[in-house]
C-alpha cells in the first residue's frame, strides 16, 4: 500500500507502457517487504531536462532510463560511474542523500551475469556481436573487460560499428564487419559465442532472425539473444534445434534490474520473485 512514507523510483522513457520493469521491481519490493514503489514515467524528449531535475525535487531515490534517453540524460547528471562514462549510456540514476544525481549502467553487469549464469565464461573466447546500438555497447564493453580474445561486430551500418569501436577505446581484439548473411555465417564458424543485440525477432515480428533460415547454426556455439519478448526467439529456436546452447534476454533484464535494485536499496534483490513477475507480465501481455 502506498502511504506517506513510500519511497519512489521510476522508469524514464518514451514510450514506457510495454516495460516489464514496474512488475519486476514492485514484486521485488513486496518480497523484501519494502515500502517502495516503482512507477512508469513517460517523458517526451523535449521534457527530459525538467523530468530529471524533478527527481530530486520530488524525493525520488532514483530511476531507470530507457529508449530514447540513455545518452541524452548524461549532461543532466552530476557524475557517472566508470562504466556509464566508458560506454556513454546511463540506464540507472541514483539520487544521493545530498541530491546529487549519479548515472550508472547496469546493462554491462546484467549481460555478464546472465552470460555466466548461462554457463558461458568469456575469458579467452572468440565472440560475434550483431548490432552496434546502445545494448551492443554494453555487450562489447562487458566482453572486453571480461577478457574475451576476439569480438567481431557485425552491423547493418558498418560505420556505426566502427564508431562504437573508436568510442569504446577498444583494442585490436575488436573488428567491424557489415551485417550480411555470408559474413555472419563465416564469422560464426570459429566463434564460441553469438550475441544478437538488435531488435530483430522482437514481438510482433517474431519470425525475424539475424541468422539465415537455410544454414544450420553450429552446435558448438552459445547463442545469446538480448530480445526477451518472446523469451524464445526464432534465433534461439534455430540454435536449440541444432543442438547449440542458448541464453535468453530475460536473464539480462533480470540481472540489470537486480543491480539497479541493489544500487537504490542496498539490499540483496529477490531474483526468483523478479523472474516470476517478468514471466507473468509477459504472459499477460501475450494474452491481450
Ligand atoms: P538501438 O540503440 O536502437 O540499436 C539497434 C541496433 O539494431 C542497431 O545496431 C541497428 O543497426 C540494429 N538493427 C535495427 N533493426 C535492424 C534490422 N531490421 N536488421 C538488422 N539490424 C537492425 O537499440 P538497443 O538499445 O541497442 O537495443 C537493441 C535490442 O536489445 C532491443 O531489442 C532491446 O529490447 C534489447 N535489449 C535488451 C536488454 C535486456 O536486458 N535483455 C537490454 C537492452 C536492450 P543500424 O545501426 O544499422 O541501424
Amino acid at each position: 500500500m502506498i502511504d506517506g512514507r513510500t519511497r519512489l523510483v521510476g522508469l524514464i522513457g518514451w514510450p514506457v507502457e510495454h516495460s516489464l520493469s514496474p512488475a519486476m521491481h514492485n514484486a521485488a519490493f513486496a518480497t523484501r517487504k519494502l515500502n517502495w514503489s516503482y512507477v512508469p514515467l513517460p517523458v517526451r524528449p523535449e521534457a527530459l531536462a525538467d523530468a530529471v531535475a524533478g527527481l530530486a525535487a520530488l524525493g525520488f531515490r532514483g530511476a531507470n532510463v530507457t529508449v530514447p534517453h540513455k545518452e541524452a540524460v548524461i549532461p543532466l547528471l552530476d557524475s557517472l560511474s566508470p562504466e556509464a562514462e566508458r560506454i556513454s549510456a546511463v540506464n540507472t540514476i541514483v539520487v544521493e542523500e545530498d541530491e546529487r544525481l549519479v548515472g550508472h549502467n547496469t546493462d554491462v553487469a546484467g549481460f555478464i551475469a546472465a552470460l555466466r549464469q548461462g554457463g558461458f565464461s568469456p575469458e579467452g573466447r572468440s565472440t560475434v556481436v550483431v548490432g552496434a546500438g546502445g545494448a551492443a555497447r554494453a555487450v562489447v564493453h562487458g566482453l572486453l573487460v571480461a577478457g574475451a580474445a576476439r569480438i567481431l561486430i557485425l552491423n547493418r551500418s558498418r560505420a556505426r560499428a566502427e564508431k562504437l569501436i573508436t568510442e569504446l577505446g577498444a583494442d585490436a581484439r575488436v573488428q567491424a564487419l557489415p551485417l550480411i548473411p555470408e559474413a555472419l555465417v563465416e564469422s560464426a564458424r570459429d566463434a564460441d559465442l553469438l550475441v544478437n543485440a538488435t531488435p530483430v525477432g522482437l514481438w510482433p515480428d517474431t519470425e525475424g532472425s539475424i541468422w539465415p533460415m537455410e544454414v544450420p547454426i553450429p552446435a558448438r556455439i552459445t547463442v545469446f539473444d538480448l530480445v526477451y519478448n518472446p523469451v524464445e526467439t526464432r534465433l534461439l529456436r534455430q540454435a536449440r534445434q541444432n543442438g547449440a546452447r542458448t541464453i535468453t534476454g530475460l536473464g539480462m533484464l533480470i540481472s540489470q534490474g537486480a543491480a539497479a535494485f541493489r544500487l537504490w536499496t542496498g539490499i540483496e534483490p529477490p531474483v526468483d520473485a523478479m523472474r516470476t513477475a517478468c514471466v507473468r507480465a509477459l504472459e499477460e501481455k501475450s494474452d491481450g
